[in-house]
């Protein structure tokens, strides 16, 4: 009888593709998925998942977790199988080296590289003002630059607009403009937050509508969850309605993390989102697991600037609505700063546990396979990543076995609980075919993981 590198039995599984759940047995051999059947099959290796849900890997579409090790093994512990990096306008320039430094030392999970406008392309072309456009003969550079990044294997471009509010939206759209001619996605952090976010968001429709790049618009809550998401949503549904290539991901936190040096903290922050210096909590560093004071605030500002400060600035029943629309896919926005163990941001390690307990289990606003797809189908599409995302023959066995009924965040932020604290009801995950998280268990020397590398090639009508 033919025997299969590894099995898994009686599992639930969902296909997002075909929007079915049943129950069978999956056999995969040499890192893909090679067999789905209720046949008795036998592998060299069996799990029994028992009738728990069996689906695609999570894919987690924005994340700044970058080749850091501990943040890999936090992800891999929530389900996450392949993340994208270089969000938000930062990340490794030179992804040659980044992806060649991965395949030689290994890595828990799947790695795709944006390449990163606001910090890296513009520190490279000399443009380090971040409240000043680029000079022309800059963005010539940048231009060259972002070429190179495809070659290397990007697989698109992010911004972080509201880091460099200096940039032009001239420069904004030359940089688009060659994402667009090879259909390279384009994620953007827009330029600001709160209601004058709303105006940000038609800026980043506008990327698409002058260039037909598909646009990304990351961590929707963050931008906008303050009192304004339904008016957000407003302005995306018309969007996507009229044809336009936009979509957007969006996390299961009402509080967001980022680096206390940068533009998101200057003066008049705290007045835009109705905080004060207590809505404040320091998650890296010195002061990690303390509310901010007017002073700890001004230190942090002034010599601390890669510190991480976490912000309370949105409304809680705005991280539910962001993700109920259809185009909207679940992202962590995880491992900013590379936090430390026992520091950083509950979504670190809990945002994929989260969303299942949440919008599937407690509240019931999506269905199980509708939350399945928004994790793995979804992304892969927006990537082009043909064999992830999907439960079928062929495709990259990066899969996850988890228990709906038990399935729990038991991250906190920091001061409160532990933000890597690891789920519960994730029994299993497997990243090409390879167990790294057994009986829930972190595997530390499992590092089957490969750069995810895009090719460069003209975008065709198709
Ligand atoms: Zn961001």
């Amino acid at each position: 009888m033919h025997e299969f590198d590894l099995i898994i039995k009686n599992g639930t599984l969902v296909d997002p593709e075909k929007r079915r759940i049943t129950v069978g047995h999956l056999g995969i051999s040499g890192g893909k998925i090679a067999a789905i059947t209720r046949e008795d099959i036998r592998g060299r290796h069996e799990i029994d998942a028992g009738l728990a849900i069996v689906c695609p890997g999570f894919i987690d579409i924005h994340a700044h977790v970058d080749g850091y090790l501990y943040a890999a093994q936090c992800m891999v512990r929530q389900g996450v199988t392949t993340s994208v990096g270089g969000n938000c306008g930062f990340g490794p320039l030179d992804l040659q080296s980044f992806f060649d430094g991965l395949e030689r030392d290994g890595f828990p999970l799947n790695q795709a590289m944006l390449i990163g406008h606001s910090f890296t392309l513009r520190e490279k072309a000399g443009a380090v003002d971040p409240y000043a456009p680029a000079t022309p003969e800059q963005v010539d550079c940048m231009l060259s630059l972002l070429e190179e990044a495809f070659d290397q294997g990007a697989i698109g471009l992010s911004f972080g607009l509201e880091y460099a509010p200096g940039t032009s939206f001239d420069e904004v759209l030359a940089l688009s403009q060659v994402a667009a001619r090879y259909g390279k996605l384009i994620a953007v952090h827009t330029r600001t937050d709160s209601w004058p976010g709303l105006g940000a968001l038609k800026e980043a429709v506008r990327i698409t509508e002058f260039t037909g790049a598909p646009v990304q618009v990351s961590h929707l809550v963050y931008q906008v969850g303050m009192g304004m998401m339904i008016q957000a949503l407003e302005i995306l549904d018309r969007a996507v309605r009229d044809g336009l290539d936009v979509a957007a991901d969006s996390g299961m936190y009402h509080a967001f993390a980022t680096f206390i040096g940068s533009p998101v903290y200057d003066e008049g922050c705290l007045e835009k989102w109705g905080c004060d210096y207590g809505d404040l909590f320091v998650a890296t560093g010195k002061y990690a697991g303390q509310r901010c004071t007017r002073e700890i605030y001004q230190e942090l500002r002034a010599n601390y600037k890669n510190d991480v400060v976490v912000a309370f600035a949105c409304r809680e029943a705005e991280v539910y609505q962001a993700l109920l629309p259809g185009y909207v896919m679940v992202s962590t926005d995880g491992a900013v700063g590379s936090p430390q163990p026992g520091t950083g941001h509950p979504q670190d390690s809990g945002t994929y546990p989260r969303f299942f307990q949440k919008m599937v289990r407690e509240q019931g606003s999506l269905s199980l396979v509708e939350a399945v797809r928004r994790c793995t189908l979804l992304p892969a599409e927006r990537l082009g990543l043909l064999n992830k995302g999907r439960l079928k023959i062929g495709a990259d066995a990066d899969i996850v076995i988890f228990n709906l009924d038990r399935i729990t965040d038991r991250a906190d932020y920091p001061g409160i609980g532990r933000p890597d604290a690891p789920p519960e009801g994730i029994n299993y995950v497997l990243v090409n075919g390879e167990v790294v998280v057994e009986n829930g268990r972190l595997l530390e020397h499992a590092k089957p993981g490969r750069p995810v590398r895009a090719v460069r090639r003209y975008w065709r009508w198709q």
